[in-house]
């Protein structure tokens, strides 16, 4: 087991764009195994590379027992949109917000020995990787909501126990997204 410190919301390597995996290598299998193990142990949905503070294009998801890792994803999304399920995000520990994401996507990359991958995902699944793909160019779930969600979003931020702990911090609450935040 290799659990890492999940970086909080405020950490600079969240809104950093992360880069495209060249070295199908022995490296790349551990931060692969790192990044299950750390999401195993939130727990989560999903984790990107950035909130374990490496910047390479890189995610691991658990859905509905289908356990998994995709690496310099390429997404392709129904124009049908889910506008009020409730996304959460390991990097804002204990928080969920309605957030607008495509039902469906198809999600194209490689696997960790360098193999091309394509995935399809609707729901919950598509939503997974619709948020892990934009931890990876540095966006977050709070940029996908409208105005007056993202507001409402901020307040509660501002008033979580870990905001502006901007270090590596171990999650707070093992239990409280219940699985589902990504
Ligand atoms: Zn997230």
């Amino acid at each position: 087991m290799a659990i890492q410190p999940i970086r909080l919301f405020g950490d600079p390597v969240l809104r950093t764009p992360a880069e495209p995996v060249v070295d199908f290598d022995k490296e790349l299998r551990k931060l692969v195994k790192d990044l299950t193990d750390t999401m195993m142990d939130a727990p989560g949905a999903g984790l990107a590379a950035p909130q374990i503070g490496v910047g390479l294009r890189v995610f691991t998801y658990h859905i509905d027992d289908q356990l998994g890792h995709l690496i310099n994803p390429d997404l392709d999304l129904s124009a049908e949109l889910d506008e009020e399920g409730e996304e959460g995000c390991l990097s804002f520990p204990g928080l969920s917000f309605p957030t607008p994401r495509a039902i469906r996507a198809v999600a194209k990359g490689f696997n960790m020995y360098g193999d091309p991958v394509t995935l399809e995902g609707t729901d919950l699944m598509a939503r997974c990787f619709q948020h892990e793909t934009d931890h990876l160019n540095g966006v977050l779930f709070i940029d996908r909501m409208d105005v007056k969600q993202r507001k409402l979003a901020m307040k509660a931020i501002r008033e979580a126990e870990w905001s502006g702990m901007s270090a590596p911090v171990v999650k707070l609450s093992p239990h409280a997204t219940q699985g589902r935040a990504v």
